[in-house]
């Protein structure tokens, strides 16, 4: 179970955070690491020091330029942040995400991905609109971000506790879904596709959004569909399209 989730950092700029993060995930048996677009050489003497002994976990790390790349294959991807945005967005806690994790990853299939944001602005709305849900570590509001590392550190313990936990009890403590959850990717596809249509019929204009893809993203992302659901969806969406092309 601990081998399908994925911690994500965004555009870090210290390499003594990834160091820190590489040892909270090896403390904690996570070893999957992405780096998106790092802002500074991801291997240095500082990382090497912060990570005390787990920088296998360092050289191992896929650095790639997108948020996409990173998680593409991901049926839940949950956004780490230390403040609540314009638009809500699901929110859940640390201890929820545990409770979450064993029927979330049951299946075979399934990628867990749990994105942290750059030390000095976070994550953007674009990539914060891009998770299924949110998770805030309760801290005094007054003082609410914790440093990278430590985040990391908060959220790979509830992945434990969660690992934990199914090993005590025997096994999953859902069943899996019947059919597979859309991926990340295939909900993204399915996004462009949307936005597409909805210009193309004239129901949407991106110069006035009125958070219009905002919504109907987080809408869809609620409703976590299955892979066979979301191709009915894209099939209803090229039907129209080609309705749209012959009135033209
Ligand atoms: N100054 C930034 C915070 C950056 S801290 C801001 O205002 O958004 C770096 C990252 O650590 C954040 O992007 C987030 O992913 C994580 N983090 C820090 N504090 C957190 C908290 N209380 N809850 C959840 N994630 C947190």
């Amino acid at each position: 179970m601990l081998e399908r989730i994925r911690i994500v950092l965004i555009g870090t700029s210290h390499p003594g955070n990834i160091g820190g993060t590489a040892r909270a995930m090896h403390n904690m048996g996570l070893s999957d690491l992405a780096l998106v677009a790092p802002r500074c050489e991801p291997l240095t003497a500082d990382t090497v020091s912060r990570a005390s002994g787990a920088d296998h976990i360092v050289h191992g790390a896929h650095t790639v330029e997108s948020l996409e790349q990173a998680v593409g294959d991901a049926t839940l991807v949950v956004g780490a942040s230390a403040r609540s945005r314009t638009l809500p967005w699901p929110m859940i806690t640390p201890r929820a995400l545990s409770d979450r994790l064993p029927a979330e990853l049951a299946s075979r299939e399934a990628r867990v991905a749990l994105v942290f944001g750059r030390e000095d602005s976070g994550l953007s709305n674009a990539e914060l609109q891009r998770c299924h849900a949110h998770v805030h570590i309760p801290t005094n509001p007054d003082f609410s971000s914790l440093n990278l590392a430590a985040a990391v550190q908060v959220l790979a313990y509830e992945c434990r506790q969660a690992w934990l936990g199914q090993q005590a009890t025997s096994g999953p403590a859902e069943a899996p879904p019947s059919q597979p959850l859309a991926s990340h990717q295939e909900l993204e596809r399915y996004f462009a596709h949307l936005e597409r249509t909805l210009v193309a019929i004239g129901f949407h204009d991106p110069a006035t959004p009125r958070q219009l893809m905002a919504r109907l993203r987080r809408f869809t992302l609620r409703a976590r569909p299955e892979r066979l659901e979301l191709n009915i969806l894209r099939g209803i969406l090229t039907a129209t399209e080609q309705q749209a092309e012959h009135r033209e």
